[in-house]
């Protein structure tokens, strides 16, 4: 198990990934911001296989943070994450400096206009164009075959899909089911912040879907009959959202009529986490016959 390669600059990452391609290689891209935990090491792992080359990223992306939001005691630890990486079957770590992401007179911006609207798009003002910009970027420097996102994140998943899709990218985007803690708890980077007491009501994010998932699979079609006993069982110091979309274009939903997910984020404590499961993605829904 050897370590990955780190690059720094983006132009080195940007060879590095011609010559790999040059030598016939698939490359495949895992995307993050560092804290890796098992969610991360599921995306490296799936990603493995599905390239012949394996890069990571670690970026802390300044410009989809808030000003008041946790920049700067986002959790950071490099040598974990690159051991953890390795273990993976990482190749390349490409670990950028802000400042070489975004040099002086910047001004470029993508933006993905309906997908980034509702949800975390009212709560976070400009973060899905922040990620959606620095995601733009990462692809520009990296030129993967192939690029790996966890459902965990939802929308962004959603955004990035559709950006490749706006702007021509010939690049494949896999989504992956979100990783949990044994007791349910979605893995988060932020679940660091939690203390045990706080840790326990956090729990009540993935119950509360779950419970909705389970009325939805014996039957129930309501929104606001899944909604209202969900809004119930949280135990948070700021709901931001509770909300049951159309898994497709995560309009919001008033029966279960086609795919769905149910999205929530809330803050527990001053940690602010986000949890999703998806209803009716099955054959257990039943749909309407053609008219
Ligand atoms: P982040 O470092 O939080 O930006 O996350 C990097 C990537 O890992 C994103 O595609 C996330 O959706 C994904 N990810 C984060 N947490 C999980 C999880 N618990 N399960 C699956 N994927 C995750």
């Amino acid at each position: 198990m050897s370590e990955p390669e780190i690059i720094r600059d983006p132009a080195e990452m940007t060879a590095w990934s011609r010559a790999a391609r040059g030598r016939g290689a698939r490359i495949a891209f895992v995307p993050t911001m560092g804290a890796l935990h098992e969610g991360h090491v599921t995306l490296l792992r799936q990603a493995r296989r599905r390239g012949d080359k394996l890069a990571l990223s670690i970026f802390v992306n300044p410009t989809q943070f808030g000003p008041h939001e946790d920049l700067a005691r986002y959790p950071r630890d490099l040598p974990g994450d690159l051991h953890k990486a390795a273990a993976a079957g990482t190749d390349v770590a490409f670990v950028p400096e802000a400042a070489d992401m975004y040099p002086p007179g910047h001004q470029t911006v993508v933006e993905v206009r309906e997908l980034a609207r509702g949800l975390d798009g009212v709560f976070r003002p400009g973060h899905f164009a922040g990620v959606a910009t620095v995601v733009a970027k990462l692809f520009n420097i990296v030129a993967p075959d192939v690029a790996l996102f966890g459902e965990k994140d939802f929308q962004q998943l959603a955004i990035v899909r559709r950006m490749v899709a706006d702007l021509s990218m010939p690049i494949e985007i896999v989504g992956v089911p979100t990783v949990r803690e044994p007791d349910g708890l979605a893995m988060s980077s932020r679940n660091a912040y939690l203390s045990p007491a706080e840790r326990a009501r956090a729990l009540t994010l993935s119950r509360a879907l779950f419970a909705a998932r389970d009325r939805a699979a014996a039957g129930e079609r309501d929104a606001a009959a899944l909604l209202s006993p969900a809004r119930a069982a949280l135990d948070v110091d700021r709901l931001d959202y509770l909300e049951l979309c159309d898994a497709a274009t995560l309009a919001p939903m008033a029966s279960l009529d086609r795919p769905a997910v149910m999205l929530v984020a809330a803050f527990v404590g001053r940690t602010r986490l986000i949890d999703n499961v998806q209803l009716g993605a099955t054959d257990e829904i039943q749909r309407p016959p053609a008219p």
